[in-house]
């Protein structure tokens, strides 16, 4: 029997209506005879409510942290009322809701007191979304008659002790997803269990960084050998660009695991970075399908791509990132000089995404966050430092890119007209990557787009819904 694990995203849980639709959508994967592990994340926007209190609280704004929470106990309640109406399910749930949030406002009103947030309390407290969601979903599943069973995560993704960037403990998974989910498939349940979440080996909470939830249904898939890992989310699938930026963007019928994962990488946010490498390691199917609309396609991704004629499959965009420039005429091209700079990355945990160098100088992109200044007062004991925000890495994602001739002059030439500071097509074969302003980047992005997929390759992009949208 084929085992499917379905992510849920939170704009496919974020309101009654839409859990409905999710419920109908596992109900005919149910239908066909599919052992079934449903992954879903907090409703939308809760994580960023549930992140704005703990916030609010650890600046001693007491009453700010409760109202959003109480703000957010009545849309579970609503919610859970509209979904569940057999009396005794209902009550179990509410009073379910009720506890939660109950021991939610006990650690904000805690942490008002105490004035400090640590990433594990930070954790604790976001992990509230999908504790709720999951509970509340198995619960809605069970109300249409889908025999869902709902399985606290914390007990299967088990991770290291990185609070809110926890890595998870492969064997570990593998053997707790054998203990507590395989029985219960095999008894022909549909497993319901929150994303994002998990806990280190002494059972304290952690999460998987934002958007995790992918991550958790790879992990599980991944753990279970499933036949396939489908993520649902709020688009057909994965896209030449993201459609918020560049309406005209298309689907991208198939795509490899390499491109795939390149793309999240670089931003786009339809899939975490994470996401592709449990399934690479065991070669499992993902699938990229819009919960608003299920009959489509989506997009598959896959160990290799069939040859498409376009050069690139799609755009990505990373903002919020800052250039840090490095300049040290005298100790240039010295051995271990390199070195000394990463070091200094390393030691404040900080990735690099980019890096150029010249004569005197290096060149490097990061996140902007708040480690900066102090990364920059290290670099300085090195050499002259100077570091810029509201950058913003726009990448190029295809085939065999570095063997195009003139794809570079193609793709400068589409963006004349904004100001390109570092360049990078070295590291892969399939990234051709860029750094501009972050106010110019859409503007780049749809000027690309207009250049690079005007004629696409129907084989790999669904041509016809551009032509369905045009005779409309
Ligand atoms: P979910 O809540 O389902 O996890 P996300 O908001 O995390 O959904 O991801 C879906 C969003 O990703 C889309 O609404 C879209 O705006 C954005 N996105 C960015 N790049 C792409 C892309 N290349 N293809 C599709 N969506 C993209
Ligand atoms: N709820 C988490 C977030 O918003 C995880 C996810 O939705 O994937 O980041
Ligand atoms: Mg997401």
């Amino acid at each position: 029997m084929s085992l499917v694990v379905m992510k849920f995203g939170g704009t496919s849980v974020e309101d009654p209506t839409a859990i409905n639709r999710t419920a109908s959508i596992v109900a005919g994967r149910v239908a066909a005879g599919k052992q079934t592990v449903v992954v879903v994340s907090a409703m939308a926007k809760v994580t960023d409510l549930l992140l704005r209190a703990a916030g609010s609280a650890a600046q001693g704004d007491r009453t700010g942290a409760l109202a959003i929470s109480s703000r957010l106990r009545a849309r579970h309640r609503d919610t859970a009322c509209a979904l569940v109406k057999t009396p005794a399910s209902a009550s179990a749930l509410c009073n379910h809701i009720e506890e939660e949030f109950d021991s939610l406002d006990e650690i904000l009103r805690g942490l008002a007191a105490i004035l400090e947030l640590t990433p594990r309390i930070s954790d604790l407290i976001v992990s509230y979304g999908e504790r709720l969601s999951s509970r509340m979903i198995a619960a809605a599943f069970v109300e249409r008659e889908i025999q869902a069973a709902h399985v606290d995560s914390r007990t299967v993704i088990i991770t290291d002790s990185q609070f809110q960037k926890a890595a998870p403990i492969d064997a570990l998974i593998e053997k707790r997803a054998e203990e507590h989910l395989r029985p219960l498939l095999k008894d022909g349940k549909v497993v319901v269990m929150g994303g994002f979440i998990g806990s280190n080996e002494e059972g304290i909470t952690t999460t998987l960084g934002r958007g995790g939830s992918d991550f958790t249904g790879a992990l599980v898939g991944g753990a279970l050998t499933a036949d396939a890992i489908e993520i649902w989310t709020d688009v057909d699938g994965i896209m030449t660009s993201d459609p918020r930026v560049c309406p005209d963007a298309l689907r991208v019928k198939v795509i490899s695991f390499e491109e795939a994962a390149e793309l999240a990488y670089f931003g786009a946010k339809v899939l975490h970075p994470a996401t592709i490498l449990p399934a690479v390691k065991k070669s499992i199917p993902v699938y990229v399908l819009n919960s608003r609309n299920p009959s489509n396609e989506g997009t598959r991704i896959i160990s290799v791509a069939p040859h498409c004629k376009s050069p690139f499959k799609s755009i990505a965009v990373k903002k919020k990132l800052s250039i840090i420039d490095v300049v040290a005429s005298r100790m240039l091209m010295t051995h271990g000089y390199l070195k000394a700079i990463f070091d200094i990355f390393d030691k404040h945990q900080c990735p690099v995404d980019m890096v150029s160098t010249s004569e005197v100088s290096v060149s490097l992109t990061v996140d902007s966050n708040d480690k900066l200044p102090l990364i920059a007062a290290d670099l300085s004991k090195l050499a002259d430092v100077n570091y810029e925000g509201k950058k913003a890495l726009v990448c190029l994602v295809g085939e065999d890119i570095r063997g195009q001739s003139g794809m570079a002059a193609q793709v400068f030439s589409a963006i004349k007209h904004v100001n390109v500071r570092m360049i990078s097509q070295g590291a892969s074969e399939i990234n051709m990557s860029f750094m501009i302003e972050e106010d110019d980047a859409d503007e780049a992005v749809r000027s690309l787009h207009a250049a690079f997929f005007k004629d696409p390759d129907p084989s790999i992009f669904d041509v016809d819904a551009r032509k369905a949208i045009v005779s409309n």
